[in-house]
């Protein structure tokens, strides 16, 4: 059995009624990454010259700035990375060139910006949430094989967002083999589609609810179906204003 680092959390996340417990568990994740990045990680000489090197994304420093309390460390983040980031340009443009082109004949204003392109695309956070969520994900497939509990209770649940069900099916191969694989596969496929159906029934009785014939009818789950809709399709964006 996998450590309970992955097995509590995941347990839990089925507790929540939610369209995608994969969805409770990366907010907390993120939460919690976005206090370690100002917080233990400040003190750590391995995770300063990570987040030096590779930053954060837009959203990730947007959460940050939101931490009360916490404008000292965050200038402190962004005082060495942007030191390493025009210590790199520098080390570009100060390079001998000749006829402006240097190292595979590429022009130093295109490895100018591929540099900033590659840094625009790291983000410690990012990073560490995907490989986390990748060892969640084998979990989940270790407890649904193997617990008749979880097992049943994933049947029964509301299925996934599709961005967490792609990394479900991406990451089946590493925990499963044969016909376990093939079966359990189109087990949780089966939930997943019995689920978007129901999502798509919400959001198409609310587009119902505007025309006349249907005015006396009751609402039913629809509501909220267009935001349920978004948070079943896409990729988990929580909502910055939830940082404190
Ligand atoms: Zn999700
Ligand atoms: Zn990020």
């Amino acid at each position: 059995m996998k450590e309970k680092i992955y097995t509590i959390p995941l347990s839990e996340a089925y507790e929540a009624d939610c369209e995608c417990p994969f969805c409770v568990i990366e907010k907390r994740l993120e939460q919690e990454a976005v206090d370690y990045a100002l917080g233990a990680s400040m003190m750590e000489p391995d995770s300063r010259v990570n987040s030096n090197e590779k930053g954060f994304c837009r959203r990730h420093f947007e959460q940050m700035s939101k931490k009360q309390g916490k404008s000292l460390s965050l200038a402190l983040v962004l005082d060495t990375h942007l030191a390493r980031i025009t210590e790199r340009m520098k080390e570009i443009e100060d390079k001998k060139s000749s006829g402006g082109l240097f190292k595979k004949g590429v022009a130093k204003h295109q490895e100018m910006a591929d540099l900033l392109k590659e840094m625009d695309a790291t983000c410690v956070i990012c990073e560490k949430l995907e490989s986390t969520l990748e060892k969640f994900a084998c979990t989940f497939w270790e407890l649904y094989k193997k617990e008749s509990d979880f097992h049943n209770k994933v049947n029964s649940s509301k299925g996934f967002c599709l961005p967490h069900f792609e990394l479900l099916l991406r990451m089946a191969d590493k925990e499963l083999s044969g016909k376990s694989l093939e079966e359990l596969t189109a087990e949780l496929t089966q939930t997943e589609i019995k689920n978007l159906e129901r999502v798509n029934e919400d959001v198409n009785w609310f587009t119902k609810k505007f025309d006349y014939r249907y005015n006396d009818a009751p609402w039913k789950n629809s509501k909220d179906a267009p935001p349920r809709t978004i948070e079943k399709i896409s990729k988990f964006m929580g909502q910055g204003e939830d940082v404190k």
